[in-house]
């Protein structure tokens, strides 16, 4: 998976696509391994939490979205 820090405040991030094929913001340090269950099936599976969610500069983040210059 390709990574690079944050723009904002520098935290190791992933970028990986949906599978609708949008590309998610998942901060590595939140990675945890938990139980998902689909259809009854239990599978020990990393997880992750959005950066939108964690970044302690997300409300400049979004701001900053739809415009293309740095
Ligand atoms: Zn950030």
């Amino acid at each position: 998976m390709p990574g690079r820090p944050c723009k904002a405040c520098g935290a190791p991030l992933l970028f990986v696509k949906t599978e609708k094929g949008k590309t998610q913001v998942i901060d590595e340090t939140t990675r945890e391994k938990r139980i998902v269950v689909i259809d009854g099936v239990a599978h020990v599976m990393d997880t992750y939490l959005s950066h939108y969610a964690t970044c302690p500069r997300a409300a400049e983040f979004r701001r900053n979205r739809g415009k293309q210059k740095e």
